[in-house]
């Protein structure tokens, strides 16, 4: 995505600078610094957060998905549309990718976007 190494799961989702910028700006978002490894399945193991009950921590998934999914696309608009790699622009789909979703799958996600973007953790815990 980067264009500056060979393209492999590893690159893509956790080590490029495009995804290193949008993890640490997911982790500053939610106040932790220990989300980053270097294996996906434990970036999937340690997106679980504590203090936070199981039924928040499924919700808190969708998160983890908003995040690989517009990687994903961000990646694809890079090669066919010619977009520049921009870490602060995934941040901000994943933030509304995951607003959306979380808000139509859940009737008590009643939360605005300005909220989730501001304290998303609360948002959580108000709905769980
Ligand atoms: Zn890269």
């Amino acid at each position: 995505m980067c264009e500056t190494n060979d393209e492999s799961i590893s690159h893509l989702f956790l080590t490029c600078r495009v995804a290193n910028t949008t993890w640490k700006m997911c982790g500053a978002c939610i106040e932790v610094q220990s989300i980053y490894h270097n294996i996906t399945k434990d970036k999937f193991l340690g997106f679980e957060l504590l203090g936070l009950s199981r039924k928040c921590n499924c919700v808190w998934m969708i998160v983890w998905v908003a995040f690989i999914w517009n990687i994903w696309t961000y990646r694809n608009n890079i090669i066919f549309r010619n977009l520049k790699p921009n870490g602060v622009k995934v941040f901000t789909f994943v933030q509304i990718k995951s607003w959306a979703w979380i808000t139509r799958k859940y009737t008590k996600a009643m939360f605005s976007y300005f909220d989730w973007c501001l304290n998303p953790i609360t948002c959580l815990k108000y709905m769980c």
